[in-house]
């Protein structure tokens, strides 16, 4: 029996256990590094490359992890969905590696991360523009200093929003599970690193031609801070084109990369 049929001939509890162990490992996995290398072992090296100065109070680190459990949990319920879909036929998606080209294959990957990056950006942008979808929203937005664990710690009703884009590309576009696995792991590893409190990238990254388009963890710490912009996910393609960007996101960018402390005033747009 091959992985793909071993996976659908599972019972939905079998399934959903099995789901859930494996999203909580390779999430707590990936946070637990990334925390372990930042907050422990390194803590000294990389202070100059922190994006706000404090550290986080041991309180919020456990309602981060608590939500992110809740989250996992959310998840694999919609992993479960997708499983329903995919075994009715309610699904373009394809297992038989034949059926598309591996450039398909390679495509379909990167038009899952830009048609994620354009969703997350309308869905975040409504949630900060209604009142009522700000009351889920703002759960998130406690941690106003993020850390690696604040990823996933989101309301149950945000996480359903959250996930609905996978079972909704589905219905229409033609991906192998294992592009949708990769897709999900590039999120997760990318949100984990943008909410890592640390900036990552070196001084000038901005400036470069194709390399400015990618958002660093300076662009998500400044939302969190500051609340009404910078909304984007992984590029800052529609935050651009809306001029959603803060004004002085560059400059915040410029003063941790290059490893003086940042500013605190803030200017809308
Ligand atoms: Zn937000
Ligand atoms: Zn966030």
């Amino acid at each position: 029996m091959d992985s793909q049929s071993f996976v659908l001939n599972l019972t939905p509890i079998a399934f959903l256990t099995l789901s859930s162990v494996f999203m909580a490992i390779r999430y707590f996995l990936i946070a637990g590094i990334v925390f372990w290398l930042f907050y422990k072992l390194f803590r000294s090296q990389f202070i100059s490359r922190k994006i706000q100065t404090a550290f986080p109070k041991r309180r919020q680190f456990k309602r981060e992890i608590t939500s992110s459990v809740i989250t996992i949990l959310i998840f694999s319920g919609f992993a479960l969905l997708i499983r329903y879909m995919r075994i009715n036929g309610f699904t373009a998606m394809y297992t038989d590696f034949e059926a598309y080209s591996s450039l398909w294959f390679v495509c379909s990957f990167f038009l899952l991360i830009l048609l994620h990056d354009a969703y997350f950006y309308w869905m975040h942008f409504a949630m900060h523009q209604s009142r009522w979808l700000m009351k889920f929203h703002a759960h998130h937005h406690k941690s106003f200093n993020p850390t690696p664990f604040t990823s996933l710690s989101f309301h149950p009703v945000e996480s359903v929003f959250e996930i609905a884009f996978f079972p909704l590309i589905i219905l229409i576009l033609p991906v192998h599970p294992i592009a949708l696995a990769l897709a999900g792991t590039w999120s997760l590893l990318f949100n984990v690193l943008g909410h890592s409190g640390y900036e990552l990238f070196r001084s000038g990254f901005l400036e470069r031609p194709l390399l400015k388009w990618l958002n660093t963890p300076t662009h998500h710490n400044m939302h969190h801070r500051f609340g009404n912009g910078n909304y984007g996910l992984y590029f800052n393609f529609w935050d651009t084109l809306m001029k959603t960007n803060f004004k002085n996101y560059k400059r915040d960018f410029e003063r941790v990369a290059s490893s003086k402390k940042i500013i605190t005033e803030h200017t809308k747009f």
